[in-house]
């Protein structure tokens, strides 16, 4: 398939050929692919902070809605140096297809500052953190849009936009950010609900293809929220053995098995998973190529691509990250037989898990860890099924039938509605 043209890269065109071609198998209305095709509304904001050394800098930030056709607008806030407009423009189309995938009442938004939080003291971190929920609390609200953690944003920093935005309205609001500290108002279970969350589509994907995950080796490609409890869930839940684990500086190989704990521990005391003892290190284009029966891609976007797609060696591949294999290279997967379970179903646990903290905060009443991980499985069973089924039925790879499944869910509530 490499065309000799350089493959495009770009998150939102990438999200948007995804879609163009499941619209394709579905025969989707013109006018409702129109709509589809971009967000509906963007705002971006200038968030002049002061720093520590008593210095203003000013901060670029986003906030995007997809579509709300069907309910509230959710997504995460990303705060990261190379954060785009058009990585979050992606995303929150993800997110839009991610609630209907799971078949939760609300639609898709995203948010992101670029600022480099590594670099950031607590105290900068968050007069950012308030500066953006004051530069786009119109923008956001319990039945508006609703914020949530992503990558390098934590349950404190949702705790101050929480308290910032409740300045706002000058009422308690809860329900306008979800990933908060249990103590206002988070949900028991949301901690690791990614992970679990992808680990019960995991268990659904390799009954499909006969794999005992008793038995099964796996190799994570990221250590953080995703990956971490990836890698201690897999063996928990299912007794897999996690032989690779990496982050941004590098990763490790052990043949027998990598102890969760011990390498938590080991992460804390070095800042990497580099340097294991009883591993080997690796670099991550190694990790992506072992021959392990489970790939977790739990890190960034773009790590599949056509050039390394040809030499991925797993059974299966399952999605935590967002958009961490390209248009190319599913192509390449699918035809190697290779079961890849797409992103946004994969790594939907997180939304449902924010999607009942939202539900609490509203009703006021609490659920138990065990209704929360029996409810999510449930949803992410059912999901799985339905990806499975469709992507049968239409003969097509698996991220597309999950697309004909969400956009049609998407475009019929648009109908409904008198959109088009
Ligand atoms: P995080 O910031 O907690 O962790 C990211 C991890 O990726 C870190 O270990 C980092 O070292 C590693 N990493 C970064 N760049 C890398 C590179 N080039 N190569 C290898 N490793 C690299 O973020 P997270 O919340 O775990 O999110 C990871 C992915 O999962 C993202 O794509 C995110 O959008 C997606 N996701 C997360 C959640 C969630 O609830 N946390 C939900 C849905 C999707």
């Amino acid at each position: 398939m490499p065309t000799g043209i350089k493959e495009d890269l770009d998150p939102f065109d990438i999200a948007q050929k995804q879609l163009d071609k499941a619209a394709k198998v579905i025969n989707l209305d013109k006018q409702a692919l129109e709509i589809l095709r971009e967000p509906m509304q963007i705002l971006q904001v200038r968030l002049p902070v002061k720093m520590d050394n008593g210095e203003t800098e000013v901060f670029t930030g986003f906030r995007v809605h997809y579509n709300n056709a069907r309910g509230p607008t959710k997504g995460g806030i990303r705060f990261h140096p190379e954060e785009s407009l058009s990585t979050v423009k992606a995303l929150s189309a993800w997110m839009t297809w991610k609630t209907a995938i799971v078949g939760i009442p609300l639609g898709g938004a995203k948010g992101g500052i670029i600022c480099d939080p590594k670099k950031m003291s607590m105290g900068e971190l968050e007069r950012l953190s308030r500066a953006y929920v004051r530069s786009i609390g119109e923008f956001i609200g319990p039945e508006i849009d609703v914020p949530a953690p992503d990558v390098y944003t934590t349950p404190q920093i949702m705790a101050w936009m929480m308290d910032e935005y409740e300045n706002i309205v000058r009422k308690s609001a809860p329900g306008v950010i979800t990933g908060k500290p249990l103590e206002l108002g988070g949900s028991l279970g949301r901690g690791d609900a990614t992970a679990r969350g992808g680990l019960f589509v995991l268990r659904e994907g390799a009954k499909k293809v006969g794999l005992d995950l008793s038995k099964a080796t796996v190799a994570i490609q990221g250590f953080g929220n995703a990956g971490q409890f990836a890698v201690k869930l897999v063996k928990e839940m299912f007794g897999s053995k996690v032989v690779a684990v990496s982050d941004t500086k590098g990763g490790i190989y052990a043949k027998d098995g990598i102890d969760y704990q011990k390498l938590l521990d080991h992460k804390k005391k070095t800042g990497t998973v580099e340097n294991f003892p009883g591993s080997k290190n690796i670099t991550n284009e190694e990790l992506l190529e072992l021959g392990v029966d489970v790939l977790i891609p739990a890190a960034i976007e773009n790590q599949i691509t056509r050039s390394n797609a040809d030499k991925i060696k797993a059974k299966i591949v399952l999605e935590l990250a967002n958009g961490p294999t390209t248009p190319e290279a599913d192509e390449i997967l699918y035809k190697k037989k290779i079961l890849l379970l797409p992103d946004f179903l994969s790594n939907s646990g997180g939304v449902t898990v924010s999607y009942f903290e939202w539900t609490q905060n509203i009703s006021g009443f609490y659920w138990t860890e065990e209704e929360v991980y029996s409810r999510l499985d449930q949803k992410l069973t059912e999901s799985a099924h339905a990806v499975l089924d469709a992507s049968e039925k239409y003969k097509v790879d698996p991220r597309t039938a999950a697309y004909t499944i969400s956009i049609k869910r998407v475009a019929d509530a648009m109908k409904l509605r008198g959109w088009y």
